[in-house]
């Protein structure tokens, strides 16, 4: 599949919940959440068809996200019938790791190696601090020692790489970024610096507390040296990679300010409710759950994918609608 700019689409993310056992402020900041109802949230066996059909259409990565995914009833047999889609050749899983470690029914395998057995390739794990005050106060819980135990079960379950994903938050966490890199370097992990971003409904992005990447960078090599750019080490996203000189890689994700960040785009998202976004950072969307509801054929809801690739804008909206001082809700970040 192709877009009318040329961005060729092999990867989709899903969303198997809007729900989650934590608060991150930047995500979902009240405590008062209203979740959706199980019939307004596509069954397993739904979005297992919206993902053969877009297998059927070229897309070749799948990464299964939240809410968080890992509360959701059932999510290893998903996983596993995920496994044996025929065509998908990645599969990958973001969670915030804190039940990464849980064993899953009575037999003591954890979530994680269970994952590993489904397929899963690779796991994303948001850490944004390795303080379990800080972790609190951006997360809303006390679950620190959990994503350490999460991390640990990853690391034993195997999987090809695991990345963790930190946002940078500026008065929260910036003085925290060379312990990071240390953290990642001594477990193997693979470090993303991610500037925040207008997602959420309230206030989470203001000119205070925006960190931009090149900061990061700057901050990294007045510690540990020069960062080169590594073109050559990709990863699916959106993500560019910099090599230190002790041969540790390390991503910066920064749609905020990369004015290049949509050029090699290659995604679209299905929501849990059931609609396709072409793009994060705008807010079109088409309803599948709908069309899939009413009987349609498949040949009918490839049309309706094809229809949401060929609207797929040129660049996200972040930045236009990226207003200091006016809240994310008025203008729908
Ligand atoms: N619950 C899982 C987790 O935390 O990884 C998966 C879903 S979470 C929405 C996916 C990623 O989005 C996380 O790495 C999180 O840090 C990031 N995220 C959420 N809100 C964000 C924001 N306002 N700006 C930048 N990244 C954000
Ligand atoms: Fe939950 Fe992940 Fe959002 Fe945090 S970032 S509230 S863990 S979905």
């Amino acid at each position: 599949m192709e877009d009318r700019y040329g961005h060729h689409i092999s990867y989709l993310r899903v969303s198997i919940t809007d729900r989650c056992n934590e608060r991150c402020h930047y995500c979902m900041p009240t405590e008062e959440q209203e979740w959706l109802a199980r019939d307004e949230v596509l069954t397993y066996e739904e979005l297992l068809r919206l993902i053969r059909i877009t297998v059927d259409l070229g897309v070749r990565k799948i990464r299964i996200t939240g809410g968080e995914p890992l509360t959701r009833r059932d999510v290893i047999w998903f996983m596993d019938q995920l496994g044996k889609v025929p065509g998908l050749t990645d599969i990958g899983l973001s969670t915030n790791g804190t039940l990464l470690a849980r064993p899953v029914g009575e037999g003591g395998v954890t979530h994680a190696e269970r994952l590993r057995q489904a397929g899963v390739r690779t796991v994303n794990v948001s850490l944004d601090t390795l303080d379990r005050t800080t972790y609190q106060r951006v997360t809303g819980r006390d679950f620190f020692p959990l994503v350490l135990d999460g991390l640990e079960a990853a690391k034993s379950a195997g999987f090809e790489q695991i990345k963790l994903n930190c946002v940078l938050m500026r008065h929260r966490n910036e003085h925290e970024i060379w312990d990071l890199v240390r953290f990642a370097e001594t477990h193997g992990y693979l470090l993303r610096f991610i500037e925040l971003m207008p997602v959420s409904t309230t206030e989470v992005l203001s000119e205070e507390n925006f960190f931009p990447i090149a900061e990061a960078r700057r901050l990294i090599e007045y510690q540990f040296g020069t960062l080169e750019p590594a073109p050559d080490f990709r990863t699916n996203g959106p993500a560019t990679y910099y090599r230190l000189s002790s041969g540790q890689t390390i991503g910066f994700i920064g749609a905020m300010t990369n004015l290049h960040f949509c050029e090699t785009c290659n995604k679209l998202r299905l929501t849990c409710e059931g609609r396709l976004r072409p793009c994060l950072g705008s807010h079109l969307e088409h309803d599948l759950l709908g069309p899939l509801r009413a009987g349609a054929s498949d040949e009918e809801l490839r049309r309706h994918i094809l229809e949401v690739v060929d609207k797929k804008p040129k660049e996200h909206d972040f930045r236009g609608a990226y207003q200091p001082g006016r809240r994310m809700i008025a203008i729908g970040g």
